[in-house]
């Protein structure tokens, strides 16, 4: 009796290598059919923002591509994906969906739903870990709950194994019978009308082989130095790997690999202070996803109760408009913005601080730079997006203090001193010297003119005075502290 096909449905794991889910259904012989379904309902809330779905656009591509090479297709579908899997499976005759996991609230439920339909109509549905190095369920402290707090949760991870990652996948077995009708990628209409996309083509290359190639690099070129230049946006020397794990076009079980192997002549693991401190970014990534995963209200709600009535400003559409459009006054901020618009990226070190001007300078709540983040960011991540905000906010689990307020004059002076960074991305200061970079306001007039910058002309003064704007933020939290006390 010859094997029904499987499904495999394709959705964050855009990649052919260490697949757990295609590696699964190769093993289980019979044909395979890989399936990709946009279904924006199903993901509730939190449907991709418009710069991921370029990304998505393109990775799409370079996985139909690999599979085309290996004689097999991507089928694209569009619809919600219960009903685009059962007509699938009355197309194919399949007899098994699998997948890898995904750990957003809305997707968990409609998954969960999908699971238990097919098993009651007889279909074999299993599921598999493709994202993380541990799960969030197989993770909790010494009282059985979840982890607030990073250090212990990734000191209990270190002393659990990484599994190794799976290989590629050796041949695909036949051909299903006939091949179920599908969309091409460009009827989901993923690309943007506006031509920003053209500055997120030049900075990135979406899809497996672009993963793979960006990994080589840092950990050959740039690991070892991590440690030390990592905060300094102008070094480029972080991975840059975060879209690409985000779309799951390589897999931290394969990041974790590869890091100990450039180790292996040594015989130590890891292999220097720079890989030490990048693999711990990396299980920050896995502390967002178990916050996620145990606080499903996060991404709309502060994780501590308490912040829920935080005297946040109530107007301010044009404090949040200079602060989209990189008009604050404030260069290192303004840099930030413009890289986030342009790239699609920002590196980590101003995200700190550009989301720090939003929730203390500006006092705007956090979840409105979050919703900016997340349609113009390539890697927006529900999970380490709202951790990355409420980490900001104060609100979240182990989060900067909110008394802690980043000067941004300081900020630009300490990671940019040189200027490389503000000076690629706000031109207009481009021949200001070092010393008032980051403050034109400060620098004496005859310094401006001869750097042709003109404040409030060329470049805004800024839309809030520090000083004062910190005081109203202390001031802000003072009020919270004494309601909490009433
Ligand atoms: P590297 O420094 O090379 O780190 C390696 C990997 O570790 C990253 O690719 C990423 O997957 C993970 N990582 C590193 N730092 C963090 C962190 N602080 N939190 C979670 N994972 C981390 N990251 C996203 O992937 N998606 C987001 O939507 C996102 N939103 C953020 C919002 C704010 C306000 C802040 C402060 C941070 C946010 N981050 C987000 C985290 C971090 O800024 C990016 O992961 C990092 O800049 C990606 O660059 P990289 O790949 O070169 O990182």
């Amino acid at each position: 009796m010859p094997i029904s096909p499987t499904i495999v449905w394709f959705r964050q794991d855009l990649r052919l290598r260490d697949h757990p889910a295609l590696l699964a259904a190769v093993r289980r012989g019979g044909p395979v059919v890989p399936v990709y379904i946009w279904d924006e309902e199903g993901e509730g809330k939190w449907a991709p923002g418009a710069a991921s779905r370029w990304w998505l656009h393109q990775s799409l591509v370079a996985l139909a591509d690999s599979l085309n090479q290996r004689g097999s297709r991507l089928v694209v579908r569009r619809g919600r994906s219960q009903t685009e899997l059962s007509a699938l499976i009355d197309e194919t005759g399949a007899g098994a969906v699998y997948w890898n996991r995904r750990y957003e609230p809305a997707v968990r439920r409609r998954d969960a739903v999908i699971k238990q339909a097919l098993g009651e109509a007889g279909v074999e549905a299993r599921s598999f870990n493709g994202a993380l190095l541990h799960e969030p369920h197989e993770i909790s402290n010494k009282q059985g709950g979840p982890f607030q707090v990073f250090t212990p949760f990734w000191r209990h991870c270190l002393t659990r194994e990484v599994a190794a990652p799976g290989g590629r996948v050796p041949t695909f077995p036949a051909e299903p019978g006939t091949w179920p009708p599908a969309r091409e990628i460009a009827e989901l209409n993923l690309l943007p009308v506006r031509d920003w996309a053209k500055g997120l083509g030049k900075a990135w290359v979406p899809g497996e082989a672009g993963a793979g190639r960006a990994l080589q690099w840092f950990v050959r070129e740039s690991m070892d130095d991590y440690s030390v230049k990592r905060d300094f946006p102008a070094d480029q020397c972080t991975s840059r790997l975060s879209p690409h794990l985000h779309f799951g076009e390589i897999s931290p079980r394969r990041i974790w690999a590869e890091v100990a192997k450039s180790g292996e002549s040594q015989g130590v693991f890891p292999p220097s202070q720079g890989a030490q401190v990048f693999l711990k970014e990396v299980g920050w990534r896995e502390f967002a996803h178990h916050l996620l995963y145990h606080f499903e209200y996060t991404p709309e709600q502060p994780l501590r109760a308490e912040w829920t009535s935080f005297p946040w400003r109530e107007d301010g559409g044009r404090l949040l408009e200079a602060w989209q459009r990189g008009q604050t006054g404030y260069p290192i901020v303004d840099a930030g913005m413009r890289e986030l618009w342009a790239t699609g990226g920002m590196h980590n070190r101003v995200r700190m601080v550009v989301a720090s001007f939003l929730v203390k300078h500006l006092r705007l709540p956090w979840q409105r730079g979050a919703a900016w983040f997340w349609d113009t960011l390539v890697d927006a991540d529900l999970a380490s997006n709202t951790m990355g905000w409420q980490w900001s906010a104060g609100c979240g689990a182990d989060a900067a203090p909110y008394f802690r307020i980043f000067a941004p004059v300081l900020q630009g002076r300490k990671f940019d001193g040189g200027g490389a960074y503000v000076r690629r991305w706000v031109p207009e200061l481009d021949r200001l010297p070092a010393k008032y970079l980051h403050a034109p306001w400060e620098a004496p007039a005859a310094v401006l003119k001869s750097a042709e910058v003109e404040l409030d002309l060329t470049y805004p003064r800024p839309i809030v005075g520090h000083a004062e704007a910190r005081a109203e933020a202390l001031a802000a939290y003072a009020e919270l502290r004494n309601q909490r006390h009433d």
